[in-house]
């Protein structure tokens, strides 16, 4: 039997050591490891959680398991413990201090639990079209992709409805109804140039509707994966694929176009800035190369990665990504700069080089973050210090202690901010139910608010 999360007492910095290890999957491995059989996760009367029972949810991990696992409340537990003369709350009020307590033997009951496991598989398809090369030798493609895939009425996925429309269906008219669009617009353009003989490349151009990407990233990795046992080193893509280029929501074009991965190549500022000129989109670039989004799956294997992206907003993966809140003409503009810059690789004698950047230190693991707080930060507004909001959730603390949407946050619990990464450390060293200070900078003045974090499950 284990508890849930980590110790509730320690100091924010030793939380954020322990949350790596907090994580069930690292529990169950650990369980494994010392001979359990099957695992009992409770949660404990210190931890105020909303459900004392983990969610079951979809792992998109597609792995098998030797551990039986369950979860059982707070009530079954202590049964199980009186039997060995234990108490639950005590034991927890004792762990959660510094120092760990031993763990014992759990003597003297029995529980009998009957798991049932129902192995699903489904199939998905990737939808892809080709433009061929029109003279030889043939040189690495183009790759340029969207997912058409989303999460449905959101059950089992990150659903960020409100309560009131859970279960409802999450039109995905910004993720990612917006990148595919744009891939087809693009994909016509370009042929309708090749057409007119008007783009006569040595390189192939393959446009990429991507399935499972909600469940992470499946159908372009299963691609890239296949593919690349196809190349001369079979770990790379290389020597196959000269860049990949991405639309992830770029249906709410309002202050910036954020370009992502521009790290990945050498190219890409003055590409970006050459075919921009014309346009004169307000583009953002960005240098990490580790997106949580298809591109992931080529830069991964060695191709240079460019993804546009219009920025996250309090619609995002809620029923309320509804396709009359896309900005059209903003669509189609960034449609014409990926046509352009696609335009300009496919033409391209050389080959774009390719840099392995080091993962982002401190890389916001969401997975593990246990305190809510009710914030959407604006995704990577690189030109400022602090974590800019571009909407607080209605009821959350964020929303009670007063923070709206445009404040910059540069402090949260003693803790300053630069970014993103900062905010999701500094957020898991948050203890829930503890009030704490967090800073904010609105129309040039720092404001003070007290914040009271809730759980996240
Ligand atoms: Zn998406």
């Amino acid at each position: 039997m284990v508890l849930r999360y980590l110790p509730e007492s320690v100091p924010g910095e030793f939380r954020q050591h322990l949350v790596n290890y907090a994580d069930l999957h690292y529990k169950a491995m650990l369980a494994r490891e010392k001979g359990a059989r099957g695992l009992l996760v409770v949660s404990g009367p210190n931890s105020r959680v909303r459900d004392q029972l983990v969610p079951l949810s979809f792992d998109a991990a597609l792995a098998g398991s030797s551990l039986g696992a369950i979860s059982i409340n707070d009530s079954v537990a202590e049964r199980l413990l009186a039997a060995a003369g234990r108490n639950l709350k005590e034991l927890q009020d004792a762990w959660d201090g510094q120092t760990p307590g031993p763990r014992f033997e759990l003597a003297g009951g029995t529980l009998e639990a009957h798991i049932q496991l129902k192995h699903q598989q489904a199939g998905a398809r990737n939808v892809l079209a080709r433009l061929p090369a029109t003279q030889g030798p043939q040189k690495p493609a183009i790759i340029i992709g969207a997912h058409l895939d989303h999460i449905g009425r959101g059950e089992g996925l990150n659903s960020l409805a409100r309560s009131g429309e859970q279960g409802q269906v999450h039109p995905g008219a910004d993720d990612n109804a917006s990148g595919v669009a744009a891939l087809l617009e693009i994909a016509q353009y370009l042929a309708d140039l090749r057409n007119r003989g008007e783009l006569d490349s040595p390189r192939e151009i393959i446009f990429a509707a991507w399935s499972g990407e909600e469940l992470g990233r499946l159908g372009s990795d299963h691609f890239a994966h296949t593919l690349a046992t196809r190349a001369t080193d079979g770990q790379s893509l290389a020597s196959l694929v000269a860049a990949y280029l991405n639309l992830d929501m770029v249906g709410r074009l309002d202050r910036s176009l954020y370009l992502q991965g521009v790290g990945s190549s050498s190219v890409w500022s003055g590409e970006i800035e050459r075919r921009n000129a014309p346009l004169g989109l307000p583009v953002v670039p960005q240098s990490d190369s580790y997106l949580p989004t298809d591109a992931t799956s080529f830069y991964l294997r060695g191709v240079p990665i460019l993804n546009a992206f219009t920025g996250a907003h309090p619609d995002y993966n809620t029923p309320r990504d509804t396709a009359e809140r896309i900005n059209y003409p903003g669509a189609a503009r960034i449609a014409r700069l990926m046509a352009l810059i696609t335009r300009s690789l496919a033409l391209a004698e050389n080959t774009p080089d390719y840099v392995a950047m080091a993962k982002p230190a401190g890389s916001p693991s969401r997975r593990n973050l246990r305190a809510y707080l009710g914030t959407i930060p604006e995704y990577g507004a690189s030109d400022i210090v602090g974590v800019k909001l571009a909407g607080v959730a209605k009821g959350g603390p964020a929303d009670k202690a007063g923070l709206n949407n445009g404040d910059l946050i540069v402090e949260l619990a003693g803790r300053k901010l630069e970014n993103v990464y900062d905010y999701t450390y500094a957020l898991n060293g948050l203890k829930i139910g503890q009030t704490v200070t967090i800073k904010v900078r609105r129309k040039g003045k720092v404001l003070e608010f007290s914040i009271t974090p809730a759980s996240r499950e």
